[in-house]
């Protein structure tokens, strides 16, 4: 692993490694370490483990559920993504949160969150027990006319009767 790579042999690696992270221009990198600016893109994409292992390893090395698994998934990435987002690094915040909409929606369909039948809209005013409540509520206005009628207008737009 990173053999012949100068930047891998280089003393200040994990220097280097945290600048590039934090989102240094390879240029002012280059500058102030002496190192080629081709060896450290190349570095960068073949050798640097910054956020890769961090998202991949994780189901390897976690056990528990599916479930467990990719929330814990879930939580690297996220860890992943505010690193990136720290260091500006918009390709790796684009594809940690790629990662993060396919972890979410397996979840979701773990967890029932995201079942994809309809969903059953609820039309509260035809319910029984909003008729009840109806009842109940113009009952004990009766003594009040003005409120009643104050009730029954506010009412009427929800189509009760
Ligand atoms: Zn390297």
């Amino acid at each position: 692993l990173g053999r012949q790579c100068s930047v891998c042999e280089h003393p200040d690696r994990r220097d280097v490694e945290q600048r590039l992270t934090a989102g240094e221009t390879l240029a002012s990198i280059a500058a102030s370490t002496g190192l080629n600016r081709m060896a450290l893109s190349r570095h960068r994409r073949d050798h640097s483990p910054i956020w890769l292992s961090k998202v991949t390893q994780v189901s390897e090395r976690s056990s528990g559920t599916v479930r467990e698994r990719i929330e814990a998934l879930v939580a690297r990435i996220e860890n992943v993504m505010s690193d990136a987002e720290v260091g500006r690094r918009a390709s790796v915040v684009l594809q940690a949160a790629r990662e993060l909409r396919m972890s979410l929606e397996t979840l979701g369909k773990l967890t029932g969150e995201l079942d994809e039948r309809p969903t059953t809209v609820v039309n509260v005013v035809e319910s029984q027990e909003w008729r009840e409540v109806q009842t109940a509520l113009l009952g004990a206005l009766a003594p009040f006319p003005q409120a009643k009628l104050a009730v029954v207008a506010a009412l009427a737009p929800l189509g009760a009767s």
